[in-house]
């Protein structure tokens, strides 16, 4: 346990209804009766029972209030908890934390609260990481991966292949062990299957691609020649002015991105500069850029003027988009049409029609992240390792090479699985963990 108390502002900044200090240490209770004066005597500091009152600075009174204290271990962080449910303003916020500090409780440090809570075992690591997902996350998709996380989905199933790698790692040491009762070809037979198993449920659980939709957003980049609609594209699926659209070709140089949640997910769009040959500088730029956010967006839109005939670059463009997810956009149908074109959605930013079915589109193509074993890429990363030390000590079984060098392997193996639930980590580990998330969590 730690012995100092640690005090900060619980909500968002700015104005707001109202606004929470949370404390926690073995000082929270003292601290709370010097800056908080109970309406009544009665149930006066009991646990969890909330009082209102008001709230004093060196004997003012600054704000009316509600108070709660919550003593160990029934609180976030197993430690003696209390809020102060104060008016939403900045300003008496900030005096009662000040007052607080001057009492002598300490900052709390962005997500130490959880932090505490994970160190004196209420949460493992993986579920304090959900709670920071679900601050987090801008979509529903996300926030019920977060959920799931937070009641233990990925600690369930890290849980169960931690126990049937000890259970291999057993039988690799009776085998070690009693060398005359087991031979190691014989505990091969039975263990190496094991181990292949383990390995591929492993690898199966990481979804990066999925994981990251749910972490950042799908991106998806918006490419096409100049005044074919991109920028009024990108306005009508944000559905605001963003893009600034001119009849000009090649206004649009820089990246212009914008954020949107279809049917629960978020979705980053990525109007770029037109793909032409040109030699002016900056659009040659604009050019590099547009085929960089091909390569890293998990869709590109391929946009043309489906009321002119294709040209070679148009043809261009079509090459390199197919090199990627990709949907074949044919904006203004409103014109009359030129009959060449491949097959594609057909659209119109002006009249909107066909916007609706390309949004379908998109959110199909996203298909439905976060229903997988795991979903933060952290925990990932680590499954992944751990499948390679489990394939390692494959490979090292079928040569026959010793025992203790398979065991080794299994115990690599071992480790990266703690490190997703916080068993194996270390302090730089957890202060790297803790510090994305905000103060007073
Ligand atoms: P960008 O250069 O590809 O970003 O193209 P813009 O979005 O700036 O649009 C270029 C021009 O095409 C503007 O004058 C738009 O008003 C016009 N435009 C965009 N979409 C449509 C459409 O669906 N129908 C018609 N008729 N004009 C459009």
């Amino acid at each position: 346990m730690e012995n100092t108390t640690i005090a900060a502002i619980a909500t968002p900044p700015g104005k707001g209804g109202i606004a929470i200090i949370r404390l926690s240490g073995p000082m929270a209770q003292e601290l709370l009766e010097k800056v908080f004066v109970p309406s009544s005597h009665k149930n006066a500091f009991e646990s969890h029972f909330l009082m209102y009152g008001k709230a004093v600075d060196q004997g003012q009174m600054i704000d009316e209030c509600m108070a709660v204290i919550m003593k160990a271990p029934r609180s976030y962080t197993r430690e003696d908890v209390a809020e102060i449910h104060l008016h939403g303003g900045e300003y008496v916020t900030s005096v009662l934390l000040h007052a607080l500090w001057g009492l002598g409780a300490k900052p709390a440090q962005p997500g130490e609260f959880t932090k505490r809570a994970f160190l004196n075992g209420r949460v493992d690591l993986s579920r304090a990481e959900a709670v920071m997902q679900i601050i987090e996350a801008s979509g529903k998709m996300a926030a019920k991966a977060a959920i799931r996380d937070l009641k233990g989905g990925a600690s369930a199933f890290i849980n169960k292949a931690q126990e049937e790698l000890t259970d291999i790692l057993a039988g690799v040491a009776a085998s070690l062990d009693y060398p005359e009762e087991i031979a190691e070809e014989e505990a091969v037979a039975g263990l190496l299957p094991r181990v292949k198993r383990l390995s591929g449920q492993l690898l199966a659980a990481c979804d990066e691609r999925s994981a990251r939709m749910l972490e950042k957003g799908m991106e998806v980049a918006i490419v096409g020649r100049p005044n074919v609609g991109k920028s009024s594209l990108l306005n009508c699926l944000l559905e605001e002015q963003r893009a600034i659209v001119t009849d000009e070709a090649g206004t649009t140089r820089d990246i212009v991105r914008g954020s949107t949640v279809l049917d629960g997910l978020r979705i980053n769009f990525s109007d770029t500069a037109g793909i032409r040959q040109s030699n002016q500088k900056v659009e040659q730029i604009g050019i590099e850029l547009a085929k960089q956010s091909m390569q890293t967006a998990d869709l590109v839109l391929a946009v043309f003027d489906r009321g002119i005939s294709m040209t070679q670059e148009d043809s261009e463009i079509l090459r390199l988009a197919k090199e990627h997810p990709y949907l074949l956009v044919l904006n203004k149908s409103d014109l009359p049409n030129k009959p060449e074109w491949p097959n594609g959605l057909s659209i119109s930013t002006k009249t909107g029609e066909g916007i609706e079915e390309l949004k379908t589109a998109i959110r199909n193509i996203a298909g439905q992240p976060g229903e997988g074993e795991l979903s933060l890429l952290r925990h990932m990363h680590l499954a992944r390792q751990a499948a390679s030390s489990l394939s390692e000590a494959a490979d090292s079984m079928e040569i026959a090479e010793p025992f203790d060098l398979v065991a080794i392997h299994l115990h690599e193996a071992l480790y990266a699985l703690g490190e997703v639930t916080g068993e194996q980590v270390t302090d730089a580990l957890l202060d790297k963990i803790f510090l994305n998330f905000c103060v007073g969590k």
